[in-house]
């Protein structure tokens, strides 16, 4: 088990991606810290881990954008458990519109989502991972953040800054001994490529060399690598699970 015992907290773990990060980090052995909203959201996800014969979750519902609730749920997380090995800054938020239809509400929504809340939670897991010398943060990006897409100009930008929100805390927080590194996913089945899917249909395989949409597990296995001593020697690294998707 390549996470045995070590506690992973996972942002936005009630669906799609998270949910399956979630999942299989219990698999390997993980003590799962789990974020969402509602916590009833979190009910199903925390069944399936326990049905399997995982550990126990720790449930917490907070809005990632409310800065003082998350100061909130690390201190009350800490005392739990005194200590953190792992974040998953999985929760965002995709909103469309062509460059002339954004609006100041839908920038500001999308980075205090996407950006604002994923440094605020590297923030305060730092604090508590550079007490032991030790932790791995992975942020999960968007191949939009590198390559961009029509009609994704907010969403594109945000996830581009979490790039470069990952390197610059990689470089920081390396002498700590916490690694941080990004995940760039493609199109994966879930809610929020829904309208994607609805528009391109099957024809999005066409461009993505694997010729399948990607599933929430295939994502989740490499944030188990980079959560794991597996990756001990990786940081600042942006891995895209994309298929082979052309950009
Ligand atoms: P999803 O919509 O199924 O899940 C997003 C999660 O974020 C939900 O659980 C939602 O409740 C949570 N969330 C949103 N706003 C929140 C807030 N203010 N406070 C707390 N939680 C909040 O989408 P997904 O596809 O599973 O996306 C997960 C991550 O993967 C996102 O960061 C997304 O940008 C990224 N991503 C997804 C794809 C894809 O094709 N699905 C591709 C690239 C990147």
């Amino acid at each position: 088990m390549s996470l045995k015992d070590k506690v992973v907290w996972i942002t936005g773990a009630s669906r799609g991606i998270g949910r399956a990060v979630a999942l299989a980090c219990a698999a390997e052995g993980a003590v799962p810290v789990l974020t969402a909203r509602h916590k009833d959201h979190l009910a199903d996800t925390a069944a399936t881990i326990t049905a399997a014969g995982g550990q126990e979750p720790i449930l917490l519902d907070y809005d990632i954008t409310n800065l003082q609730a998350v100061e909130r749920a690390f201190k009350g997380v800490f005392r739990q458990t005194k200590r953190l090995d792992g974040l998953v800054n999985n929760a965002g938020i995709m909103q469309d519109a062509l460059l002339g239809m954004i609006t100041a509400e839908q920038v500001e929504t999308t980075f205090a989502v996407n950006v604002f809340a994923a440094i605020y939670h590297m923030q305060y897991a730092a604090r508590l991972m550079g007490r032991a010398k030790t932790g791995s943060i992975v942020n999960i990006s968007s191949i939009m953040g590198r390559y961009g897409y029509p009609g994704k100009t907010t969403y594109s930008a945000s996830k581009a800054a979490v790039i470069g929100a990952t390197l610059a805390a990689a470089k920081e927080l390396a002498p700590s001994g916490i690694r941080v590194n990004a995940i760039a996913p493609g199109v994966v089945e879930t809610d929020l490529v829904r309208d994607i899917m609805a528009s391109k249909g099957a024809k999005v395989a066409d461009d993505i060399g694997l010729r399948r949409i990607g599933s929430p597990s295939d994502v989740a296995a490499s944030v188990v690598y980079l959560l794991s001593d597996q990756s001990k020697y990786v940081t600042g690294q942006v891995l895209g699970v994309d298929g082979g998707m052309n950009t």
